[in-house]
This record gives C-alpha cells, structure tokens and sequence, in this order.
C-alpha cells in the first residue's frame, strides 16, 4: 500500500456506499459527530428508499442513486424539494463515484455488488475507505494493482485491517514477518459438529461483541469472515500466505497484530467499535478527537486467546485452500459462500451444508489461473448457477 501525506485542510466530500447498512449509518454517525471534518456527498443504498430519503433530507448530499430502479420514483418524489440529485440502477452506482467533487470512497456495500463502483472509483483516483472486503477476495491482485498504477491509497476500514494498519505507522520501511488476525469466534466458539448440524439462523445472526450487517455476522459465525480477512490482509499488505496468521481472542480487545523482523509484536486495541476504524480510514492521517466509550482495563482482567477449530469450521481452511490455489479460485469461494450464506437465511439449507456446498464449488469450477475483470464477472455468475444447482440436488 502507497501512502501519501493528506491532511484535513477542507471537509473531506464523502461518497457512502450503502449507506443504509450497519457500515453506511455509523460512517454517517461520524459524519454528523465531526461535521468540521466531513460532508455527505453521496449516498447510495438498493433497496431501503424510506431510509435513503431520510438520511438524504438529513444530510443534503449532492447526489443519491437507489439501486432499485422500481424505487426511483418513490425517491425522486420524496427529494423533488430538495436540490439533489437522484439516479437508479447498477450502472449508477458505479458511475456516481466519478463525481468530481468526491474526496473519498467509502466501499460499504455488502459482498461482490461493490467490486464494479470500487474498481470505478480507483480508475477516477478517489481516494477509498474500504469496508467491502469481497472486493479483495475477488480481484485483489487486479484490484491492488489498479490502485498501485493509479497512486490510489486504500485505507481499511475493516477492524483487523485498520489495526494492522495502524501498528504500521511509522514503519512502512521495515518488513513484516508475521500478522496475526484476531477473531472473537462468534456466537458458536467451542461447540462441535453435532450442535452445529441443528443451529438456525436466529442463533447465529446473534455475535457476541459486533452488531453487523446479516451477512457478515453469519460469515462470523461460520469463520467464513475471517477467511476472507485473511485473503484481504494478503492483498493490503502483500504478505505471502504463511504471513498470515488467525488466532482466536474472545473478549475482541486488541484488533490484530503486527510482527516485525527483529520478533517485536504490536497490537493495536481498544473496545469494539466500528465507527473508530471508520473515522481513521476517513480521517486518515489525522486522529480526531472524539467521545466513544474508552476502555477500561479492570472491567477486561483477562485477555484470552485459542486455536481456531479449524476442524469443526471448515471454511478458513477453505479460504487459505482458495489463497494459496489463487487464481479465481478466491473468487470462486466468495461467489459460493454468498449463495449458500443467502440460503441458510432464508432456511434452505443448515449451517455445515454451507462449508460442503463451497468445498464442492471449488473443486467443480474450472480453474483460471490469470483471470481478467471479465473473468471475475464470468466466474462470480456460472458459480452462483453452480452453487444454486447444488443446493436445489
Ligand atoms: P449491511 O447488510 O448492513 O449493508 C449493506 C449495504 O449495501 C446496504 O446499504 C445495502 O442497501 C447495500 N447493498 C446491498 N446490495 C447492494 C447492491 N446490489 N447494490 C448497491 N447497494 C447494495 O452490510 P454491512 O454494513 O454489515 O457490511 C458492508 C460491508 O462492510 C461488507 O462487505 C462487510 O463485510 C464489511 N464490513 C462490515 C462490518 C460491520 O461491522 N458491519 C465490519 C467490517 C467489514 P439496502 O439497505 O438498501 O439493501
């Protein structure tokens, strides 16, 4: 990752990408509490128009696009005495982050319906605070190396990756040996298969430290995110797999770890809270003062940390398999998991068939192994019919 000094001389002119979801509305949160620092350009959402409407209304963005293009007019409508803009549809949303007056991207769509406006806002040098990890899953090397070719810096937003990314302030010139991801284990640490084989998806949409999205907290709890991290950190900050380290810590404490070469280790903590890493990658390279709850020691006595059951959660197995085949075969798995995580929420299939449908997924996909945009697209579609075919046989 190429970092260049930015300061916080004007209000940074954000783009929200999903605004509407957990990520969208804390980053507004932000907004609203660092007014003197940031400004809604634009927001964008798919389907929630009544909250799209309200947090346009609120925030008086130059511009907002609905995904949904049969709620176009609900929004139009809604925004007529206002001056702003309103567009809908896919190819809006990617367009939009051409603007010329957006300062950062922030990619907080959920899954791989953010690669394309991502990608977009990387070729118009927007400056991106990426939350949405699938894009790197995806096409991380495509992605990275856009961004390298167009000096675009890419902060993470994602609370592992921010962490490393603030232990390595200050020592971008010194090598990494090792990071070490830390993940609380979800709602379903410790238990085995045979309880696994009966969970529903009230119980695994409950995560123990971090209120998310749907998807995100069923991937938490299937181990599924943290795969994902792994590929994403491998991307960010061009490690080799055997870099990457996951290491269980319940309580959620300290984020991730950074080792260097001479064996020091940094950490970087503090109470889980997303809005933190949203403001840094947002602010980044400011600190901003702010008033979220400070941790306090004596109410964490301990902080404990295991080996992730990679046995029982087969699916960061699967993730470092899709990493180091490489290729799209990362693409391949993230394709399968949002298929499957889909039908375990809509009560298709049970939590473990999740793993078996994406194990079979990549074994059945053809392998490529210098894949274009166009055969990330190809690849994401034939393994949703794929995976779709698999779980209705
Ligand atoms: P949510 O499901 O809460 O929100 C998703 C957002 O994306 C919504 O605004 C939704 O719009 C929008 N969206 C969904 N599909 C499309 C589409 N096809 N086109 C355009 N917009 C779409 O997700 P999260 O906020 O939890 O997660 C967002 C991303 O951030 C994910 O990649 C996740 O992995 C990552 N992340 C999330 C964290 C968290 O704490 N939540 C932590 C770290 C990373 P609508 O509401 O209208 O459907």
């Amino acid at each position: 990752m190429s970092i260049q000094s930015d300061t916080l001389h004007q209000p940074k002119r954000i783009a929200i990408m999903g605004s509407t979801g957990s990520i969208g509305t804390q980053a507004l949160e932000v907004i609203k509490e660092q007014s003197q620092y940031f400004e809604v350009e634009v927001l964008v959402a798919n389907a929630n128009a009544e909250l799209l409407i309200q947090q346009a209304i609120e925030f008086k963005p130059n511009a907002v696009v609905i995904g949904d293009e049969s709620k176009y007019k609900q929004v139009k409508d809604a925004l007529f005495a206002h001056d702003i803009k309103v567009f809908a549809g896919s190819k809006s949303i990617e367009q939009i982050v051409e603007m010329e007056t957006i300062d950062v991207v922030l990619a907080s769509i959920v899954g791989y319906a953010g690669l394309a406006s991502t990608v977009n806002a990387i070729k118009h040098h927007k400056k991106i605070a990426l939350a949405n990890k699938e894009t790197l899953v995806v096409a991380g090397e495509l992605v990275t190396k856009l961004a390298y070719e167009q000096a675009v810096n890419i902060y993470p937003v994602d609370s592992e990756h921010s962490a490393i990314f603030q232990c390595l302030a200050g020592e971008f010139e010194n090598k990494i040996e090792k990071i070490y991801l830390t993940a609380s284990g979800g709602p379903f640490r410790g238990k085995d298969k045979s309880f696994l084989q009966h969970v529903k998806k009230e119980q695994a949409l409950k995560h123990p430290n971090w209120v998310m999205g749907a998807k995100i907290t069923i991937d938490s709890a299937s181990l599924m995110n943290k795969g994902l991290e792994v590929i994403e950190a491998k991307w960010l900050f061009d490690l080799k797999p055997e870099q990457i380290d996951v290491i269980v810590h319940p309580q959620s404490i300290i984020h991730s770890i950074v080792q260097f070469t001479d064996g020091s280790m940094k950490a970087q903590m503090g109470l889980p809270d997303m809005k933190l890493p949203i403001q840094y990658a947002m602010a980044y390279p400011q600190r901003l003062q702010n008033n979220f709850p400070r941790f306090d020691f004596l109410n964490y006595p301990q902080l404990t940390f295991e080996k992730p059951d990679t046995e029982t959660f087969a699916n960061l197995k699967l993730a470092y398999q899709a990493m180091n085949k490489a290729g799209n075969m990362p693409c391949v798995l993230n394709a399968a998991n949002e298929v499957v995580v889909q039908a375990f929420l809509e009560d298709k299939i049970g939590f473990l068939q999740m793993s078996d449908i994406i194990a079979k997924a990549m074994d059945k996909m053809p392998f490529i192994k210098q894949p274009s945009l166009q055969d990330y697209f190809q690849c994401d579609k034939e393994t949703r019919i794929l995976v779709k075919e698999l779980i209705v046989g």
